[in-house]
């Protein structure tokens, strides 16, 4: 077993001991980003060409007090809802759902609203910023089909009522602004104590209080993991580094358990 200082580069290209590790750890959990979701041509909402840097996002106040926001939000979504539906799990999604039905992996914490963890296989799947694969009304908290509404918006140019109460319908999504969902994130924070291996996956690690599970588990004596493109704040503490595609990456590790 390798311990103290790591060699970066003996480690990037050493991914036979992260099999290991994966094979004698207890219990391994997953935090996955928009990186993850880029390999299913998803873009990340917060790259340029994103969204986000195109429209301004509407906050979840705003959704609340005015009809125009409403307006604003179901149209941005409806623009994402074409990219959603035509994506589809990648060879990342599918090691992770592998390793879980093979009982090597506890579940994955995702900051992607996609499902494509889901439709890969996962069951075990914490969704911190929801799904955009529901609709919820946020006044009677009934939940419905995506597909029937987002017509709906497009063909009448008109945002839907919620059907059971005419209420406001939104996405299942936490809204900038708008609370995380507490009993998923004390879940998360559950995993992350209790890991002992623990990969984050396609995030930049940046965005509180998602970036924290990580340390949180490295605190309390797992060894971090990191597939990432791009250096995240957190590599100087991780046991592993890897700045390479998640789907080659995850699916060399598989082959080599
Ligand atoms: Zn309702």
């Amino acid at each position: 077993m390798l311990g103290g200082t790591y060699s970066r580069s003996l480690l990037v290209t050493d991914l036979s001991t992260i099999a290991d590790w994966v094979t004698s750890a207890d219990c391994v959990v997953a935090f996955t980003g928009a990186g993850i979701s880029t390999e299913s041509g998803i873009p990340d909402f917060r790259s340029p060409g994103g969204i986000w840097s195109q429209s301004t996002p509407v906050y979840y106040d705003q959704f609340l007090r005015s009809a125009a926001a409403r307006y604003e939000y179901w149209r941005q979504k409806s623009v994402a809802h074409r990219e959603f539906a035509a994506a589809k799990p990648n060879a990342g999604h599918q090691v992770l759902a592998d390793w879980e039905s093979a009982g090597r992996l506890e579940g994955v914490i995702t900051q992607n609203i996609d499902g494509l963890h889901q439709e890969a296989g996962s069951r075990q799947v914490w969704e911190l910023h929801g799904t955009a694969r529901a609709i919820a009304c946020i006044d009677c908290d009934g939940r419905f089909e995506v597909d029937p509404l987002v017509e709906h918006f497009v063909e009448n140019d008109q945002v839907p009522p919620c059907p059971e109460c005419e209420g406001r319908l939104k996405h299942a999504t936490i809204s900038f602004g708008q609370q995380l969902p507490t009993e998923v994130l004390e879940k998360s924070q559950e995993l992350a104590l209790r890991a002992d291996l623990f990969f984050a996956i396609g995030s930049s690690l940046v965005v509180e209080p998602a970036a924290s599970l990580p340390r949180l588990a490295h605190e309390t004596g797992a060894k971090l993991v990191i597939i990432n493109r791009d250096p995240t704040p957190q590599d100087g503490i991780a046991a592993a580094v890897i700045h390479d595609s998640i789907g080659k990456t995850l699916t060399a590790i598989a082959s080599a358990l």
